[in-house]
């Protein structure tokens, strides 16, 4: 009897051994498991605290074949709404069957900023959901899903791509940071990333955070957990425009090349403008904002960037390029309030 239930538990733990071994287990992001070879949709559950949960979608694409992990982020800003609409791409049109690894998709963080039309923050708790990783449980809404999406999704990457862009007020062109953190294979393994994504110009950033404590951002939350991660920016003002949704898909296809998460050769850009500074341009009063550049513009130190009237048509303050650049952005809309931003201007230098 005693022999009989030994045997009975040998062959439970070798049956059990087996299965283990032939079924692998299940890739879980919030409430969407993927098995090799498929994709399935789910959400990050934010639950309730000091203000109401939220809860975010999420997409996980599975390969069949064993690969790195990257994840894709998108609509922190939740008006930002090229970025948006190209991981919306992703989802639909990355099929598991032709990937090695996973894919995490992310595509809207920030769901009440997306459905009230509110740029720039959380309307829920008014913090940018950008700026407070890693995050805490008991915090607000913003502070609750950082928290939530640093534990789900930037602890289970291998990889991160942050997608932004112009938001509603602002008239960007697109353009990608690299991080330079100081870790030779880390800076590497970006800068390569950075090229395959394939923008045309590229912030160098070397000032990023580096406590994983207090990481602030999404790339720096991954970076600082020895997660390779870079931030590209597309689309402006509201409008979803396909020449820029096409260039953050391709964008994120050619990284995933580059990771050989997807087969083929990544071809990084050539030659790109690398802009080492940037100077931002702030209006000392508020009034009505009238612009003389145009995103993309190229501008020398003392170019007139804008202008802001009175509610009476007096121009009460004028604003120059303090350096010679590139417009990144400017500011797409009349509404000007002293201290807010009128134009970012890119000094362009070498990379090292
Ligand atoms: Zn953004």
């Amino acid at each position: 009897m005693q022999i009989f239930r030994k045997l009975i538990t040998l062959f439970l733990f070798v049956s059990a051994a087996l299965f283990a071994q032939t079924t692998p287990a299940k890739f879980t992001v919030g409430t969407a498991s993927a098995a090799p070879g498929e994709k399935v949709n789910g959400y990050i559950e934010v639950p309730a605290g000091i203000d109401a949960a939220t809860r975010i979608p999420v997409t996980v694409i599975r390969g069949n074949k064993p690969g790195p992990v990257l994840a894709l982020v998108s609509g922190a800003h939740g008006t930002e709404y090229t970025s948006i609409i190209a991981l919306e791409h992703v989802i639909q049109h990355l099929e598991a069957g032709e990937i090695s690894g996973t894919v995490i998709v992310v595509p809207l963080v920030n769901l009440e900023s997306f459905l009230q039309k509110v740029p720039h923050v959380n309307p829920v708790d008014h913090k940018s959901m950008n700026r407070f990783y890693p995050g805490k449980l008991d915090g607000t809404q913003t502070e609750r899903a950082s928290f939530m999406i640093t534990r789900e999704v930037v602890e289970k990457c291998d990889y991160l791509i942050d997608l932004h862009g112009g938001d509603l007020d602002e008239s960007l062109r697109p353009y990608s940071y690299w991080s330079k953190t100081g870790d030779a294979k880390m800076d590497a393994t970006t800068k390569a990333m950075v090229l395959a994504f394939g923008l045309d110009h590229i912030i160098l950033v070397t000032d990023r955070p580096r406590d994983p404590a207090a990481s602030r951002y999404l790339e720096s939350t991954a970076s600082t957990r020895d997660k390779p991660a870079i931030t590209a920016e597309a689309g402006y003002s509201g409008t979803v425009e396909t020449d820029d949704v096409n260039m953050l898909v391709a964008g994120c296809a050619n990284v995933m090349r580059y990771l050989q998460i997807l087969p083929g050769e990544a071809k990084p850009v050539d030659s790109p403008v690398w802009l080492t500074k940037v100077d931002t341009v702030s209006s000392d009063v508020d009034g009505i904002f009238y612009p003389l550049v145009k995103r993309g513009t190229y501008v020398e130190a003392g170019t007139k960037v804008g202008y802001v009237t009175d509610y009476f048509g007096k121009t009460i303050s004028e604003k120059h390029a303090p350096a010679g650049g590139v417009v990144l952005y400017v500011c797409g809309v009349p509404s000007m309030k002293k201290g807010e931003l009128m134009a970012s201007i890119g000094e362009v230098g070498r990379p090292d």
